[in-house]
């Protein structure tokens, strides 16, 4: 890839380009450490295995009890027995019909069916089906619990797994001789057993001279469910490869050390949708260029353009007195109608409205790129380099629509 000569000049139109600092909240990015009340969000139930914070906040206890179900289904927690009782049932298929014991049984009666707020399988996936219902993988949960419970996890391995940490000021000269003005990276993730997405790859590239910094697989502090690698390119052939030789990066910690290496607090971070990296990498960086904000806010301001001038032309025809049939955009006439025409003009909105990094890159740079999507993944050297050249030509096209 072809190399862009740094100058002040360069730096300064990368500058014009960074998203302001108050903006970045708005776009995705977390910019603040999370505080203890946040992590301790972070903890999943036992039963429905949902972070707590997915959950509404009338429908989770106070984050700070944590009463084991297993301890209140044994009578020694701190809930009511009855509640205790209905938190973990046993036995699903039974659970829907169970009343309590005060309640005499009338066969007459339709039973009543708990209404459970936390809801999940008691037992486990077993050759596509569940083992507490025998009903298929993908069926609604049989059983549940009245309460979510949040396992009790401690705060210091909340803290190793989802604190998110500002890029460090580099100190002395040595430690600094490696920090780049300005970087383009791609992470690729996998999804972990709990369905997080989790970093697995990291690509890290100097802007200017387009050398690899950084091209590592990442190995999660948590299980793997699966690489995705018809998206990420990642194999579990590559990640034992990279076991073996020692050289992949430990997540999240490892991976951070790795970057910070190149990156310091003032260094530019070119990226397409990078608040996505940065959440895997649990990272608080300011300095971002992101080619999908830039291409966001074009594609903004032309479809307001756009619904300005139709509102102008309808408002100009009813004060002419000429009637306008107002564009229905959802309408798809039928083929014979207009001689097939339909699916031409359809495919041509979507493709006006890809902010995708590939329909971008083919777009702005006439170059095709993640062919293998949906069978061998993306490669993140070739992403990486497609965001780099994206914002490259943003500044050599200033006020390009
Ligand atoms: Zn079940
Ligand atoms: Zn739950």
């Amino acid at each position: 890839m072809e190399a862009i000569v740094q100058s002040e000049d360069y730096l300064t139109q990368l500058r014009v380009l960074m998203e302001p600092k108050e903006n970045l909240k708005q776009h995705g990015f977390i910019t603040q450490p999370l505080t203890e009340e946040e992590l301790l969000l972070k903890r999943r139930c036992l039963g429905c295995k949902k972070a707590m914070s997915q959950l509404r906040g009338r429908e989770r206890k106070d984050p700070g009890i944590a009463v084991s179900a297993h301890a209140a289904n044994n009578g020694t927690g701190s809930l009511p027995a009855t509640e205790a009782a209905a938190l973990v049932l046993a036995t699903p298929v039974a659970a829907a019909t169970e009343v309590a014991e005060n309640q005499s049984i009338d066969p007459a009666k339709p039973a009543p069916v708990p209404r459970f707020k936390c809801k999940f399988h008691p037992g486990e996936v077993v050759d596509k089906y569940w083992t507490c219902c025998d009903q298929h993988c993908t069926a609604d949960p049989c059983s549940g619990a009245h309460f979510h419970d949040p396992q009790d996890e401690s705060l210091v391995k909340l803290v190793q797994h989802h604190q998110l940490y500002h890029t460090p000021i580099v100190h002395g000269r040595v430690g600094r001789q490696d920090i780049r003005a300005a970087v383009a990276l791609d992470c690729e993730m996998g999804t972990a057993k709990t369905g997080d997405s989790e970093l697995i790859k990291l690509t890290l590239i100097d802007y200017f001279t387009g050398e690899i910094l950084i091209d590592k697989i990442v190995e999660p502090d948590v299980p793997l469910q699966h690489l995705n690698t018809k998206w990420s390119g990642v194999t579990w052939g590559q990640v034992r490869a990279a076991q073996r030789k020692r050289t992949s990066l430990q997540a999240p910690a490892g991976a951070r050390r790795a970057l910070w290496k190149f990156v310091g607090p003032e260094t530019i971070v070119v990226g397409h949708g990078v608040h996505n990296d940065f959440k895997s990498l649990k990272w608080i960086h300011e300095h971002v260029v992101d080619s999908f904000i830039i291409e966001f806010k074009i594609k903004k301001r032309i479809d307001e353009q756009e619904k300005k001038a139709q509102e102008e032309a309808i408002a100009k025809a009813k004060a002419d007195g000429t009637c306008v049939e107002p564009v229905k955009e959802d309408a798809v006439p039928t083929e014979a109608a207009n001689g097939g025409a339909a699916p031409a003009q359809k495919k041509r909105k979507r493709k006006g409205g890809n902010l995708s990094l590939r329909g971008l890159a083919e777009r702005r740079l006439n170059r095709k790129i993640q062919l293998g999507e949906g069978k061998t993944g993306h490669d993140s050297v070739e992403d990486t380099f497609a965001t780099r050249d994206l914002v490259h030509w943003h500044i050599t096209h200033p006020g390009a629509e």
